[in-house]
């Protein structure tokens, strides 16, 4: 067998994200990474402005998030959840009860967001069949929703960019009703046919006594299509949830964290969810964590239940280096002005992709605090993009018809101005 370069080797044996690992794309061999910056084999040093997939909110390679890692690698990299605990794990914990939701108290740590939303899904389930309803075991949610990639959590994804046809029969059938037609930004339409709660509640009423939980992703509805919806919606579906008795739950692995310009999406509106997940930007982007958070009436409900206790356990549960990960990224973003931060961040964005909204193949264009989408009229080539983002010193990875960007908190505004640059070159171009 002839020598394969690394490239060769990964192209031959490797798979990646949604590819075809018989076909690969154009990948490049990333060898260092620091602060906004890729640096490649050949020398070339990128922007990311995917922050590694909306998780790198503080720059690659942080200096007090390393810290805490290389620290707590000399002391206690892992050990088991069952019968130990640790002060990375409690550390971590009292950080998350300062900055989340107040009514979320009870922590579950776990691998990755969808993990987590797989804990979450499970734990509507047991606290229904606790109440004294077994048959309460579907879920609700809009379309053009994005949660994992598990098959709990791919069940509940958008059924079209979800291919649930290519899973026919391995995947829980559950409830869709179209996604939130009312746009964040607009007046909230009164009419419920024309907000959206006419059809959420009559799917919620007419499912009532088989749905354990309805669960969205809060105001952007994000690997879906980064639509952006009005709050209020989510103000509403609590109250029929309450009405039926259906949970709530916000998936805020991708909003978490001030990536919308608020900490969490939940703060948009008046209400607090029953479980909410957190993944991507909870360990800056460091290494792979999550966590579902519930309140104590879905915490005492599935405890009184029969067998009480919550059947879940990954081997990895609240491994220590993570949490230490995690405690120190949350530090980092507290300890600055990362409301400003992120104001400028989307004030630079609408300024410098408005003029995308004169070309001709552009459906539209939209900012919210840290992410900034144009939205195509067709869908582009995530592979087309490379070679031409990488001409502009930008790593850009556009997903269905959206060129898009969420980047580092830390980007200066040279280099934001060099990202918006390239995604405008790429609607022009793709
Ligand atoms: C990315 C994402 C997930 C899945 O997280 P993984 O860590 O990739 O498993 C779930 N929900 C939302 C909203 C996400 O953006």
């Amino acid at each position: 067998m002839r020598d394969l370069t690394q490239l060769e080797f990964d192209q031959h044996h490797l798979w990646h994200p949604y590819t075809n690992v018989t076909k690969p794309g154009p990948t490049f061999v990333v060898k260092e990474a620091e602060g906004v910056h890729l640096t490649l084999d050949d020398g070339t040093r990128l922007i990311d402005a995917m922050s590694s997939w909306w998780c790198m909110m503080h720059g690659h390679r942080h200096p007090e998030i390393t810290r805490a890692m290389h620290d707590q690698l000399d002391r206690l990299p892992h050990v088991m959840f069952g019968g130990l605990t640790h002060d990375p794990a409690v550390d971590l914990g009292r950080k998350l009860l300062e900055i989340t939701p107040d009514t979320l108290t009870r922590i579950f740590y776990c691998d990755s967001g969808s993990v987590s939303v797989e804990v979450a899904m499970k734990m509507a389930v047991q606290y229904q069949h606790a109440l004294g309803h077994p048959g309460r075991s579907e879920f609700a949610t809009v379309r053009s929703g994005y949660h994992g990639d598990t098959w709990k959590a791919m069940s509940v994804c958008d059924p079209d960019t979800g291919m649930h046809h290519l899973f026919q029969g391995a995947l829980s059938v559950q409830h869709f009703v179209p996604r939130p037609p009312a746009v964040l930004g607009q007046d909230w339409p009164e009419d419920p046919s024309a907000n959206g709660l006419a059809e959420l509640r009559r799917t919620l009423e007419t499912g009532q006594h088989k749905i354990a939980a309805l669960i969205l992703e809060p105001v952007v509805q994000g690997t879906g299509g980064m639509y952006f919806y009005h709050p209020e919606y989510l103000n509403q579906a609590r109250r029929i949830c309450d009405e039926l008795g259906i949970l709530l739950i916000f998936d805020e692995i991708a909003t978490g964290f001030g990536r919308t310009g608020e900490l969490f999406a939940t703060s948009f509106c008046n209400v607090e969810p029953d479980i909410i997940c957190l993944g991507k930007g909870l360990t800056g982007g460091h290494i792979s964590f999550a966590c579902t958070m519930t309140n104590d009436r879905v915490a005492k409900g599935v405890g009184g239940g029969n067998p009480g206790i919550f059947m879940h356990g990954p081997t990895y549960m609240a491994n220590p280096l993570a949490c230490a990960a995690a405690k120190a990224a949350l530090d980092v973003l507290t300890a600055q002005d990362w409301r400003t931060r992120v104001a400028d961040i989307a004030a630079q964005m609408a300024t410098e992709l408005a003029p995308a909204r004169d070309l001709e193949n552009v459906a539209d264009v939209r900012v919210l605090g840290g992410i900034g989408v144009i939205e195509m009229k067709y869908r582009v080539s995530a592979d087309d993009a490379h070679a031409r983002a990488k001409d502009m010193g930008v790593f850009l990875r556009p997903f269905g018809k959206n060129i898009y960007t969420m980047p580092p908190f830390i980007t200066t505004p040279d280099e934001l101005g060099q990202i918006t640059a390239g995604m405008l070159r790429l609607a022009r171009e793709l």
